[in-house]
């Protein structure tokens, strides 16, 4: 008997899932529901959107459907590599043997769900947009969501429904303030440790890098570090603008206080001059009225909840953006889940229970790693560097004795996470209590 799924928001983990799902052949019939509009043809506003690099853990998932691979990479731009810009103007450029594949989030939506579309007719898929979950009921296998009607012509929401939904199974793939994740903590032993990453971030969009000229190449990331741990990320989109995102500590930052567009300016100016020359005067009033966001990070003892309810992707290990693995993280979940689904022959019971077994140690290392893989302190971060140097030149030379750099073995492979923490876990306590000890004194 076909099952009935509800999908809890339509980022990259639950749309990807709805393909993989979907390509089953008629064992599901999917129901996506998403807080916001629709991307392909509500614009959104750019503080809800940001560049994300996938690499081949992200990547080998998207492959796996057809099309999709070349869907996503005509809307990126692969970079080849990372330059660290210095104090002094100079510059380290550090390459990848595999390049990223890095756009915006908002397209990459729009990419799964216009090939969600194509493939897939209303008869198994429908997809619920400016739908909220509000509530769920796992002994009942009910999720209730708060609709809101829009006036058309107006365009302004205009009345609220409730929907009530009878699932098969139920999954939550709605991002780190998970509503599906908050029916667990009524559940027995559900444990989950939900923590402020100390940095924040603003996202910085660059339109007018189309038109100026700049001297940074179009295909490598760039960044910029000032002493205080401010750390400047920009790289080309696919438009041939620029964005990225400037993550600041929570206290004593130098971008929380600045209050004028003028201000802003001269900041980027002294600071990031590169980003200064750039910047017009409107983009610098659209960074000034733009919030600061927060970075949730999420540890839980569980991901399935019986044998009907899961959490993916962000609900169940939101990590920090300096890691750049969150997306790839929530896309790799997507084939483990089908890998258990062909192993237990579609028995969601079993196949829950083992994704709980599977994924959650490599959950668990990658907000790890997230927090402690890179350090706050600008002494760590030099013995950073060196480190990363001597083992990738070790690797180089004799492959069979030492280990990829750490780097390396996040962005260039696919070996699980919870693998890469055993291997480094010297290094990241060691940043653990740099970090503390940085944080106490601050
Ligand atoms: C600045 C920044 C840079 C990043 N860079 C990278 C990067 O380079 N590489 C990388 O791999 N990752 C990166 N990430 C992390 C990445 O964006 C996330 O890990 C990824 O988007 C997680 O996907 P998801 O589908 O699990 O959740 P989300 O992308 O958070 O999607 C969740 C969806 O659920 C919807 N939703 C929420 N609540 C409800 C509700 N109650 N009812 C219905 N719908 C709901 C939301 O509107 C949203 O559409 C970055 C994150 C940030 C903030």
């Amino acid at each position: 008997m076909m099952k009935k799924v509800a999908i809890v928001g339509a980022g990259p983990c639950g749309l990807l899932l709805a393909h993989y799902l979907l390509r089953r052949g008629d064992k599901y019939q999917i129901d996506i529901y998403e807080r916001r509009g629709d991307p392909r043809t509500v614009s959104f506003s750019k503080s809800r959107t940001y560049p994300i690099s996938l690499n081949e853990r992200g990547m080998s998932a998207l492959r796996q459907i057809e099309g999709l691979e070349e869907a996503v990479r005509a809307v990126s731009v692969e970079m080849k590599g990372t330059v660290f810009h210095q104090k002094n103007g100079k510059t380290r450029f550090t390459p990848r043997q595999k390049p990223l594949v890095t756009l915006d989030r908002t397209n990459l939506i729009i990419v799964l769900l216009e090939q969600l579309s194509q493939k897939y007719d209303n008869s198994r898929l429908q997809i619920h947009f400016d739908c909220s979950c509000t509530a769920v009921d796992f002994v009942a296998k009910t999720v209730i969501f708060q609709s809101v009607l829009t006036d058309s012509s107006l365009k302004i929401p205009t009345n609220k429904e409730e929907i009530t939904f009878n699932y098969d199974l139920l999954v939550g793939t709605d991002g780190s303030r998970s509503a599906v994740r908050e029916g667990f903590l009524s559940t027995e032993s559900f444990e989950c440790e939900d923590k402020y990453y100390p940095t924040d971030y603003k996202s910085i969009f660059l339109d007018n890098a189309k038109n100026s000229k700049t001297h940074l190449k179009s295909d490598n990331i760039h960044t910029w570090r000032l002493d205080d741990g401010t750390l400047m990320v920009a790289l080309y989109q696919v438009d041939g603008t620029m964005s990225g995102a400037i993550n600041f500590p929570r206290e004593k930052n130098q971008v929380a206080g600045l209050s004028s567009s003028k201000e802003i300016l001269e900041f980027f100016q002294k600071n990031f001059p590169v980003i200064g020359q750039v910047m017009t005067e409107e983009e610098a009033e659209a960074f000034l009225n733009r919030p600061i966001s927060r970075i949730l990070t999420i540890r839980c003892n569980r991901y399935h909840q019986g044998d009907s309810v899961l959490l993916m992707g962000d609900a169940a290990h939101a990590v920090s953006s300096s890691i750049g693995q969150g997306c790839n993280a929530a896309l790799e979940d997507v084939v483990v889940f089908d890998n258990l689904l062909n192993e237990y022959s579609d028995d969601l019971a079993e196949t829950l229970k083992q994704f709980t077994v599977r994924r959650q140690p490599d959950g668990y290392a990658l907000v790890e790693l997230g927090d402690y893989a890179f350090p706050s302190s600008t002494s760590l971060f030099i013995e950073f560097i060196f480190r990363e140097l001597i083992a990738k030149s070790l690797h180089r030379l004799f492959p069979q004795v030492f280990p990829p750099s750490l780097v390396d073995l996040i962005f260039e492979t696919t070996v699980p996470y919870s693998e890469i923490l055993n291997s480094y876990k010297g290094w990241v306590s060691k940043v653990k209590k740099s970090n503390e000890k940085v944080s106490t004194n601050s």
